[in-house]
C-alpha cells in the first residue's frame, strides 16, 4: 500500500522534501499556512509614480547551484530546460567608510587583481592562501556536515567517513572566524570584508568557530547566481515539479498541531480537521513546532528554547525613480565601526546605531523588475532576534540611519525613492513563523551549536522528521535543500 507523508510548511525545504518523497513512490500533501509556497524566498510587487517595482522578499544570492541541479536531475527534469541560473560578476561591490571601493569577484585572477590595485600585492597573496585554507575546510566538512545527517552515528561512522573524521582537527574549530580571518590578513578592511561572512548563517564572526571560513569558499570558489526572472522563479519552478509529481499541495492552510500518541506520529490537524499521515515532515521551525504544534516533550521544549537564534534582518523595499550607476548588482557599505555594531546585535541585542547597509538591486540583471529609468532597492540590515524591541519605532531610525550611511559615500537616495515597504523581523516571525523571527535558524555562535543543530529524525516520536534552516545542516538556499533531501532519505529508509 502507498504510504502517507504530510509535510508542514511549504518553504523550500519541504518543497524539496515533497519532490523527492514523490518521485519515492510516497503519496505526499503539503500543507502551507501562506497563500503562496516558497516561504522566505517569496515575490512581492510595488506600485509607484513611475511604474511596477518587482521584489525577491527574502535570498538574492544563489550558491552551490549544482545541489538544485541534483534535485531537478532527481525528479527527472533538466534544471537549466526550466530555469536560467546567471553568474553575478562582480559578486559585490563594497563601500568603506574611508571611501574606498572594492570589487570582489569569483574569477580569481580578477579578484586578485582587484586586491592587488586597491588594497595591496601581500594581501592579493594572503587572499590566495586564505581562499586554499577556506577550500580544505569544505573539502573536510562537505560531505559529512553538508550532506550526510549528522546526527545519525551509524551513518557517520560510515567507512567512508572515517580518513576524514581523523582529519577534523584540521577544520579549525578551537579559534574564532575573526582570530582566523586576522591571521591571514593585515589590512582591517579585509577582515571586515570576510568576517561578514558567518552572518550568513546568522553568527557572529567574534564567536563562532573558524569553521565557518567555509562560507567564503562557497562564495568564492562556486561562484555567486542569479535567477533570471527572479528568484522567487526557483521557489516556482519546485513547486511546479512537485504538483507534476502528484504532490497536494493545501495552500493557505496552517497547521495547527502535528498529531501523536506519545509514541508515533499520526497526522496533522488543520481548522479543526484531521489528516492521517504515516509519516509527518516538519518544515516549520523546529523550536516553534515544539512551542506550539507538538504537545508534550517538556524537556525537549525547554532545550530547544535554551538554544540561541540566529540573527534576524529588517528589510526595506525601495522602488527608486532614477538609476545609480556607482552601484552594481549586490553592494554593501560598511559601518564604522563593525565590533560595536556586532555587539549591539549580538549581546545587547539592540537595532545598531550605525548597520552595514546590503542593497542588492535585481534590475541592474533583469531590466523588467523596474520601470524604465528606475531601479528596485532590496536594502538588508542585520537585526537582533525578538527581545521586546520597539520595531515601529527602530523603523524610522534604521530608515534615517541608512539614508545616513549612503550620503556618507556620496549617494543620495533619499529624492529618489518612489514607494516603498519594510518587513522588520517581528513581520518575518509573522510571515514565517521562525523563531523570535531569526533568519537562519540556531546560530552557530559556540562550537557545540556549529555542529549540533537539530535533527532530521525526531528523537520522541516515530514517523516525524524536520528539514528547513532550523534543523541540520543549516540555514542559506542550498542548506535547506540538502536538508528535504537528508530527511526524505531517512523516511524512505524508515518505511523499508
Ligand atoms: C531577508 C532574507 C535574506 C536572505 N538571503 C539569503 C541569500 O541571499 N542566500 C541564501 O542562500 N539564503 C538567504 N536567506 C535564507 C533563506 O531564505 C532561508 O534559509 C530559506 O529560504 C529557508 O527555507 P526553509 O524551508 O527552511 O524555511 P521557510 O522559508 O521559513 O519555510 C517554512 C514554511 O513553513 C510555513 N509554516 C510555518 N508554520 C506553519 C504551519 N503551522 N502550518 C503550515 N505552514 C507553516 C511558513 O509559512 C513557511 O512558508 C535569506 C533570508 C531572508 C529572510
Amino acid at each position: 500500500m502507498q504510504r502517507k507523508v504530510i509535510v508542514v510548511g511549504g518553504g523550500l525545504a519541504g518543497l524539496s522534501g515533497a519532490v523527492r518523497l514523490a518521485r519515492m513512490g510516497f503519496r505526499v500533501q503539503l500543507f502551507e499556512k501562506n497563500e503562496r509556497t516558497g516561504g522566505k524566498m517569496n515575490a512581492l510587487a510595488l506600485r509607484g509614480e513611475k511604474g511596477e517595482y518587482r521584489f525577491g522578499t527574502g535570498p538574492s544570492l544563489l550558491t552551490m547551484p549544482f545541489v538544485f541541479d541534483e534535485l531537478f536531475d532527481f525528479a527527472g527534469v533538466e534544471r537549466s530546460s526550466v530555469l536560467d541560473f546567471v553568474p553575478v560578476e562582480p559578486i559585490c561591490r563594497y563601500f568603506y567608510p574611508d571611501g574606498t571601493r572594492l570589487n570582489t569577484y569569483a574569477d580569481k585572477t580578477r579578484m586578485m587583481h582587484e586586491l592587488h590595485a586597491v588594497i595591496s600585492p601581500q594581501e592579493a597573496r594572503n587572499y590566495e592562501a586564505f581562499l586554499d585554507y577556506t577550500k580544505q575546510i569544505y573539502d573536510l566538512t562537505a560531505e559529512i556536515f553538508l550532506f550526510t545527517p549528522f546526527q545519525e552515528l551509524r551513518k557517520l561512522l560510515h567507512l567512508r567517513h572515517i580518513p576524514t573524521l581523523l582529519r577534523l582537527p584540521r577544520i579549525d574549530p578551537m579559534r574564532s572566524v575573526h582570530a582566523a580571518v586576522s591571521a591571514y590578513f593585515r589590512d582591517p578592511r579585509l577582515i571586515q570584508l570576510f568576517d561578514r561572512y558567518p552572518t550568513y548563517n546568522g553568527s557572529n564572526p567574534f564567536e563562532a568557530p573558524a569553521t565557518l571560513n567555509i562560507i567564503p569558499w562557497v562564495e568564492y570558489g562556486f561562484g555567486g547566481f542569479y535567477v533570471r526572472g527572479g528568484m522567487y522563479r526557483l521557489a516556482e519552478e519546485i513547486t511546479r515539479l512537485a504538483e507534476q509529481l502528484g504532490v497536494e499541495i493545501k495552500a493557505g492552510c496552517a497547521v495547527e498541531k502535528i498529531l501523536h500518541d506519545g509514541k508515533r506520529v499520526r497526522g496533522v490537524q488543520v481548522d479543526g480537521e484531521k489528516f492521517d499521515a504515516d509519516y509527518v515532515l516538519c518544515n516549520a521551525d523546529v523550536v516553534e513546532a515544539h512551542n506550539t504544534l507538538i504537545d508534550g516533550f517538556a524537556s525537549r521544549q525547554k532545550r530547544l528554547n535554551s538554544l540561541e537564534p540566529s540573527l534576524s534582518g529588517m528589510v526595506m523595499y525601495w522602488g527608486m525613480k532614477r538609476t545609480f550607476p556607482e552601484l552594481q548588482h549586490h553592494n554593501i557599505i560598511f559601518s564604522s565601526d563593525y565590533k560595536r555594531e556586532f555587539d549591539q546585535i549580538f549581546t545587547q541585542k539592540v537595532a545598531p546605531d550605525e548597520p552595514t547597509v546590503y542593497i542588492s538591486i535585481s534590475s541592474k540583471t533583469d531590466a523588467a523588475h523596474a520601470p524604465e529609468g528606475g531601479e528596485n532597492w532590496f536594502v538588508l540590515l542585520n537585526m537582533p532576534y525578538l527581545n521586546g524591541q520597539n520595531w515601529q519605532r527602530e523603523k524610522d531610525r534604521m530608515k534615517s540611519s541608512v539614508l545616513k550611511r549612503l550620503a556618507a559615500v556620496g549617494i543620495d537616495a533619499e529624492s529618489a525613492i518612489d514607494c516603498e515597504h519594510t518587513h522588520t523581523p517581528q513581520d518575518l516571525y509573522d510571515l514565517y513563523r521562525s523563531n523570535k523571527g531569526s533568519i537562519y535558524g540556531i546560530s552557530s555562535n559556540t562550537q557545540m551549536a556549529a555542529f549540533m543543530r537539530p535533527a532530521n529524525r525526531s528523537r520522541d516520536l516515530r514517523g516525524l522528521y524536520f528539514c528547513g534552516g532550523s534543523s541540520h545542516p543549516g540555514g542559506g538556499v542550498p542548506l535547506v535543500v540538502l536538508s528535504g533531501k537528508m530527511a526524505a532519505e531517512l523516511i524512505q529508509e524508515d518505511a523499508q
